[in-house]
């Protein structure tokens, strides 16, 4: 075992169990881009806001127009190792539950027991008036029913299941609507500019509460949603560890980073776990 493995290994098990805030960096090796770069820039054109979303019928359009092309890649994406490594850290009993700022329901299909879905999920839409929910499976079959594609031979897909595409699809495009009331249809994520519901951040600080250490993969921590736990889990006198390539928004507030490679790094140690006996920490 390297040094960076053992030192690792020696750290979570010092202070298990942690409590995981995962980020788009754990998802990109399963086909999900995500929004920034290594030093937190923005990639691409910028997401849609919540209020923009809510108020205006034009964004609606674009917004499923795009989503139409981009959404069946993300429902197609399947977990990857680090989503495995996570499920072998939390059956050792190294890590508690995940808290997720990913929005692909992929942490759940690798069997990770314990998720907060911080931003939501896109496998599922609320109606803004009455609070039905639909599945995004069934919207997509309404409307591919209800729109013609365009043949593209190139599309750029982003985080959200958004993708670029051309203004004349998006001006004729039929936004779904509730089958229940009529109401608008909103993916059930959290839009920039839109607010976690309170319960939601609740259960998050009392996951951190009862873990030992808050423990950061794959995020920059651009996001205050997800920052303010870091923020939290300091306060509360926890260890704060960060595995990501290149800066986060919490880099002066960690005990220890692990920048190189560092989802290799948590394969190396997963692998060394035995599930079977979560009693071998030395707490
Ligand atoms: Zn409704």
């Amino acid at each position: 075992m390297s040094e960076t493995v053992e030192s690792l290994q020696v750290l979570l098990e010092k202070h298990a169990p942690w409590a995981c805030l995962t980020g788009a960096g754990i998802s990109s090796a399963s086909g999900i881009p995500t929004y920034r770069d290594h030093h937190g820039r923005w990639l691409g054109s910028q997401p849609i806001q919540h209020q923009e979303f809510v108020e205006q019928a034009t964004k609606r359009q674009r917004y499923w127009a795009r989503s139409i092309l981009g959404w069946p890649r993300v429902h197609r994406a399947r977990p990857n190792q680090t989503h495995h490594d996570l499920v072998a850290l939390e059956t050792a009993a190294v890590v508690s539950g995940l808290i997720t700022q990913n929005v692909d329901r992929l942490h759940q299909q690798a069997g990770a027991q314990h998720v907060i879905d911080l931003h939501g999920r896109l496998d599922r839409v609320r109606c803004l008036s009455c609070g039905h929910i639909e599945t995004r499976a069934r919207v997509q079959d309404w409307l591919e029913e209800h729109n013609a594609l365009p043949a593209l031979t190139s599309v750029t897909l982003l985080p959200d299941g958004d993708a670029d595409l051309p203004a004349a699809f998006i001006d004729d495009f039929r936004s779904p609507h509730c089958d229940a009331c009529e109401g608008i249809l909103m993916p059930d994520v959290v839009f920039f500019g839109g607010t976690v519901p309170v319960d939601r951040v609740q259960a998050c600080y009392q996951m951190i509460d009862q873990a030992e250490g808050l423990l950061v993969i794959g995020s920059s921590l651009s996001v205050y949603s997800g920052f303010r736990f870091c923020r939290y889990a300091v306060q509360q006198g926890k260890p704060l560890v960060i595995l990501n390539a290149g800066q986060t928004r919490a880099d002066e507030l960690c005990v220890r980073k692990f920048d190189d490679h560092p989802f290799s790094l948590l394969s190396h140690y997963a692998a060394n776990l035995d599930p079977s006996t979560p009693e071998h920490r030395h707490v």
